[in-house]
């Protein structure tokens, strides 16, 4: 039987684009190849004229972007020999980690902040076997620990600060490019520690000067320099970073203390890769905005009820910002714009039920007059 057409995940799908050999052993769950969908409801909705497309990143195999990301990292970890992992996490690099490190056979230590984390994630992470820490403290303090330690354990940091997390993230630009045939106008997603719109703008560079492999050239952030390396296209997108009010350092322009939002996956004060991310903005000629929580959740609604993609909450600050932006003018109409939806809406099920207050749920007796009146007085 011929597996020739069977997908194996992007370490496969983009092996000469990615720091890897033709032989190295690809630690993979399919993760990659997600789809691309075109809004039909929310342009007509809002009034105006413009292409909005969502990347659907919640159908990875844990149900986030990490995936793409931790396929590289623990992909090279086995290779250098690694027999561990560790990270910190506001849910989705643990869920991935955990589910990455069980496949390669070796440990996922991660730190979580208590109580903190939405309810998919902590299931995830306990059944892929991770050895979880849940710390009395946020996200920052498990990364400044992660960082301690890596230097007095035999770990391998799988946090994006690991370079080969943004190379395996870069993918989705590629992945964006071959399905519109070009850039979009804007590409717009959410900011918590900064590693993926990084990863998005080395993404579609690459992609878009589309050298022919045998001499491609990579494109990375050189912190010297306070430049990105490596070819300048033009036809790159506008890039839009959204942060929630509560934990939105780069509008503050200073790290946030004790950052709170409900979209926890971005409940980030002190982002990693900062000086990247603000040369993302400069290069682009792009911004970064902030949106309430109320904003992000009607959002999340909204993505819901209109197009049926469910997505976390911080996956919608993305479609929030974009809307308001378009709303603005700000992002003209005619444009083609792109939304990374980070994660899967079933990652945290306590917060779209409480928000679902008004929702259309009847107790009835099991009779069909019940039925059949629920079904009329509804229509
Ligand atoms: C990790 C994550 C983000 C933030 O990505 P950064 O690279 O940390 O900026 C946004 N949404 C979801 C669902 C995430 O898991």
């Amino acid at each position: 039987m011929s597996n020739a057409n069977r997908y194996t995940g992007l370490v496969d799908r983009y092996r000469d684009r990615l720091p890897v050999s033709a032989t190295t052993r690809a630690i993979s769950l399919g993760e990659g190849n997600t789809p691309l969908i075109k809004l039909e409801n929310i342009p007509r909705i809002i009034g105006k004229d413009v292409e909005i497309y969502v990347k659907y990143e919640g159908l990875n195999p844990t149900g986030s972007f990490k995936d793409r990301g931790m396929t590289m990292a623990v992909t090279k970890a086995v290779e250098e020999g690694s027999k561990a992992i560790i990270c910190a996490s506001t849910g989705n690099t643990s869920a991935a980690a955990a589910a990455y490190a069980a496949r390669a056979g070796i440990k996922a230590f991660v730190l979580i902040p208590e109580g903190k984390i939405a309810m998919g994630k902590m299931a995830q992470a306990m059944m892929y076997g991770a050895i979880t820490m849940q710390i009395r403290g946020n996200f920052d303090d498990g990364m400044r620990l992660v960082k301690e330690v890596a230097d007095q354990a035999p770990v391998t940091i799988v946090n994006s600060i690991n370079p080969y997390r943004l190379q395996g993230q870069k993918t989705i630009a590629y992945e964006i490019v071959e399905a519109l045939g070009r850039a979009p106008d804007y590409h717009c997603l959410p900011v918590g520690n900064a590693g993926n719109i990084t990863a998005h703008w080395m993404g579609y560079t690459e992609a878009v000067a589309n050298q022919p492999a045998d001499q491609f050239e990579q494109v990375i952030y050189d912190a010297a320099t306070d430049q990105f390396t490596g070819p300048k296209p033009e036809g790159l997108p506008t890039m839009v970073g959204y942060q929630a009010s509560g934990a939105a350092p780069f509008l503050r322009g200073a790290p946030v203390e004790s950052p709170e939002t409900v979209a926890t996956a971005i409940r980030i004060g002190n982002p990693q890769s900062w000086n990247h991310a603000k040369a993302v903005v400069r290069d682009s000629k792009g911004w970064f905005d902030e949106l309430q929580d109320s904003e992000i959740l009607e959002a999340q609604r909204l993505l819901s009820m209109y197009e049926g993609v469910f997505v976390e909450p911080a996956s919608a600050a993305s479609i929030g910002g974009a809307i308001r932006d378009i709303k603005a003018g700000k992002i003209a109409e005619g444009s083609v714009i792109v939304c990374t939806v980070t994660g899967n809406g079933l990652k945290d099920p306590d917060t779209a039920i409480k928000q679902c207050a008004d929702a259309v749920m009847l107790s009835i007796d099991a009779t069909m007059d019940q039925v059949k009146d629920s079904i009329l007085s509804n229509m």
